[in-house]
């Protein structure tokens, strides 16, 4: 093993990986080490296997509908296969990503990386100071348990994908991503699934109606929601684990979940000996082309605290390597970026929420709610939501806001036009595709209300 590189990445998640492939590919002498697997959280314990839950998840709501299509399914399901058939899959991908990083060249190193200097890194485990011109910090982060008593008790999303069997009961703390992706997952695999947010309704951020519309999709799927209420301690009580509420209130659950956030990998890795600055919650603070404030020291990914999503890390990564080892400075532009919820129903969204769009200037608002065709048959009532908002008078659109079957696909086609700076009248000149759900994104009229200096109009 060389002991000299032009570049060391610290961790080989989703950023490191990508902008260790592309220095590389560039010419660079790179090594990337790793103290877990190779894939890092997105494909290891992240989005990927989360995604697979989901779709095992979902199978539920198509036996349900399936009835009132003439189908009688007798179903049941089994965890261990589940777990089985994931590792497998992630083990593949596992081996793709060490097979696409040795391609170009990139060394990998199995060990915890410890900054030593500007240009200097330790490998903890071999004892070995390695030297490099650049140093890239993609270390990601790791999800937060609060100090409370019996804390360990619980288990976070990493622990939850692989549980020795499914608890009878599940309660999950957060309002978030996590914790709604996983109510989801657990409720539709037959888990009885208990959310506590300490808000007042969950995903605060993003657009009320869908909100709304998600918390009725999950109350709708046996979900029970505690607002306003947070968890004081927790105990062990024989195989369950007894929770005491902050209302006083104590219940036992088959299992406790956090996803309550998550924090930037920095700690112990010797940042802030080096004179890396880093923001109060320990993420990393970097300019636009992710430099540090050490100049040899750039940082990517969720360990920056910037939007903790996969292709903003691939980006990130893949743009740091160009203007460092490519010689073509290019910036990331986290304006508009695209995201999806994949609970049930599913959420996805870019630009503006309403709230957001409408101190901005006058905007109109088109909306859509309806049955998804799928349920039509069936007495199911949720309600499909399509709303878009633009600048007043067929102007610019600001942000689009779906939930329902296919919103993370539709989402991500939308981000196209949006990118280009599309307008209403740009959606209206594409020819409908009937019958779908996407095809009320380019039909819509007159808009369903508006805002004027600051003030709803209609509606
Ligand atoms: P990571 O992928 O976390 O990689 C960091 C790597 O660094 C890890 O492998 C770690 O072991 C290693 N490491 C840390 N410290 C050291 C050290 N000192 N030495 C050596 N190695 C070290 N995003 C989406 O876009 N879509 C989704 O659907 C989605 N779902 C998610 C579901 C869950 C449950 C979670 C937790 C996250 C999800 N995300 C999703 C977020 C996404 O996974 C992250 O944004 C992404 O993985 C960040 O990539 P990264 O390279 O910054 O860090
Ligand atoms: P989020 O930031 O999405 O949500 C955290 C939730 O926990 C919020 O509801 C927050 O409440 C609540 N919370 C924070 N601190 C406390 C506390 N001390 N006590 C009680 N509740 C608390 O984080 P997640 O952990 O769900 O996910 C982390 C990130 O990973 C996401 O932000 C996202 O970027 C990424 N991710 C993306 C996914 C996707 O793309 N589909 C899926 C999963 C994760 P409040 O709102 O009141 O602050």
């Amino acid at each position: 093993m060389s002991t000299t590189y032009d570049l060391v990445v610290i961790g080989a998640g989703s950023g490191g990986v990508r902008a260790a492939r592309m220095a590389a590919s560039f010419g660079a002498k790179v090594a990337i080490v790793e103290e877990y697997r190779v894939g890092g959280t997105c494909v290891i314990r992240g989005c990927v296997p989360k995604k697979l839950y989901v779709y095992a998840s979902r199978f539920h709501d198509q036996f349900d509908v399936a009835a009132s299509f003439g189908w009688s399914v007798e179903a049941s399901f089994d965890w261990r296969t589940l777990v089985d058939n994931k590792e497998k899959e992630i083990t593949r991908l596992e081996s793709a990503y060490v097979a696409n990083l040795e391609k170009p060249g990139v060394e990998i190193i199995r060990d915890r990386a410890v900054v030593t200097g500007p240009n200097s890194v330790r490998l903890v485990g071999q004892g070995t100071e390695l030297t490099t011109r650049y140093i890239l910090v993609a270390t990601g982060g790791r999800p937060n348990k609060p100090d409370i008593a019996g804390a360990e008790l619980a288990i976070t999303s990493n622990e939850a994908f692989d549980l020795p069997a499914l608890p009878h009961s599940i309660l999950i703390a957060g309002g978030g991503y996590i914790a709604v992706e996983f109510a989801t997952i657990f409720a539709g695999l037959g888990v009885h699934t208990t959310l506590i947010y300490r808000g007042d309704c969950i995903m605060r951020g993003f657009d009320e109606d869908l909100r709304r519309g998600l918390e009725a999709g999950l109350i709708e799927r046996g979900v029970k929601l505690i607002y306003q209420t947070t968890i004081d301690s927790l105990a062990r009580d024989g195989s369950d684990v007894a929770v005491t509420f902050s209302d006083g209130v104590t219940a036992p659950y088959g299992a406790v979940m956090f996803a309550i956030g998550r924090s930037p990998n920095t700690e112990g890795l010797g940042l802030d000996q080096v004179g890396v600055k880093l923001h109060s919650d320990g993420a990393v603070a970097v300019d636009a082309w992710s430099q540090s404030s050490v100049p040899s020291i750039y940082a990517v990914g969720d360990v920056t605290g910037r939007a903790a999503l996969t292709p903003v890390a691939i980006r990130e990564g893949w743009y740091f390597a160009e203007t460092v080892f490519n010689n073509n400075k290019m910036a990331v532009d986290h304006s508009q970026i695209p995201t999806a919820v994949f609970a049930d129903p599913e959420l996805g969204v870019i630009g503006l929420t309403e709230a957001e769009a409408a101190t901005h200037g006058d905007i109109d608002v088109y909306l859509a709610k309806f049955r998804p065709m799928m349920n039509t048959l069936s007495t199911r009532t949720e309600r499909m939501i399509l709303k878009l908002i633009t600048e007043k008078d067929g102007g610019k659109i600001l942000g689009c806001h779906i939930l329902g079957p296919g919103a993370a696909e539709m989402i991500q086609l939308v981000a196209i036009p949006m990118g280009m700076g599309a307008t209403k009248a740009d959606f209206d000149r594409a020819m409908a595709l009937h019958p779908s759900a996407a095809e009320e994104l380019v039909t819509f009229k007159a808009p369903s209300y508006t805002y004027r200096n600051c003030e709803k109009v209609g509606g």
